[in-house]
């Protein structure tokens, strides 16, 4: 286990935080309770491993942290904003400024260059942060050990060269929260060392990461690691309770 870097954490409020958060999947008639009444806080800088059996909730939990599904009660708090309360515009923005995502499966633009993959999210930037979006997007690549790769299509690339552009296009925007679901998935032993390797070094910086993973290994590089079953979370290693703040 890795510890947190001293001079992300307790600085402004929590990275996100909810609080009995319930989600029920309806279809037909039937429901599945996904999110049974959670509560979660995830303090800046740490890195924390989601873990679970198949149907737990773990995709759920991501999808809610992501912004890309609504809970059905519940607070969710996302850098101190309530997201329950933001129209879908509003919303958009959010995930555009405060998440990066990385897919187990790389969810890369084919037929376009490194390069090209990692400019994209800043062209979605409607509030106009990023003019210097192609040098940001040189940057970023250099950041995760491509700056030589940058013309190459993703499938010239192997699959840990293919998250490594991934994971610059999510870091790109400076997210406060980067979300991973499966990152090492599809990778070899070798390139899954490669990939943790990176994550730890952008922790250490103080990116603060939420990884959903099925494999101890992966979990055990992290600086938390949290095991949810029927829509609870059964254990947590978080040494310290949740930070709640004042006001
Ligand atoms: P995990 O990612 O841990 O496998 P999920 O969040 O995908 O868990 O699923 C939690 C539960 O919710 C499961 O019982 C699953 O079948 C159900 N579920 C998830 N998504 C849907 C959906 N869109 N419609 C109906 N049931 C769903
Ligand atoms: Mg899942």
């Amino acid at each position: 286990m890795t510890h947190d870097p001293p001079q992300a954490a307790d600085r402004g409020p929590p990275a996100l935080r909810l609080v009995a958060v319930r989600k029920v999947h309806r279809s037909g008639d039937s429901t599945v309770t996904a999110l049974d009444d959670l509560d979660f806080v995830v303090r800046r800088g740490e890195w924390t491993a989601i873990m679970g059996p198949s149907g737990s909730g773990k995709s759920s939990l991501l999808n809610v942290l992501g912004c890309l599904d609504t809970p059905d009660s519940g607070l969710y708090e996302l850098d101190g904003i309530d997201v329950g309360t933001l129209d879908d515009d509003a919303r958009a923005d959010v995930r555009n400024q405060k998440l990066g995502f990385v897919f187990q499966g790389f969810n890369l633009l084919p037929g376009a260059s490194a390069l090209d993959n990692v400019v994209l999210p800043m062209l979605y930037d409607r509030a106009g942060r990023f003019p210097d979006a192609e040098a940001r997007a040189r940057e970023a690549l250099r950041r995760v050990g491509l700056g030589h790769r940058l013309d190459h299509a993703p499938n010239a690339l192997s699959g840990g060269q293919q998250q490594r552009v991934a994971i610059a296009r999510a870091l790109v925007t400076e997210p406060l929260l980067l979300l991973a679901d499966e990152p090492t998935g599809n990778l070899d032993s070798q390139a899954t060392d490669d990939i943790l390797a990176l994550f730890a070094e952008l922790h250490a910086q103080g990116v603060t990461i939420v990884m959903v993973t099925h494999e101890p290994d992966v979990a055990a590089r992290c600086s938390r690691t949290v095991v949810l079953r029927d829509g609870r979370i059964v254990s947590d290693t978080a040494a310290r309770p949740a930070v709640t703040e004042p006001g």
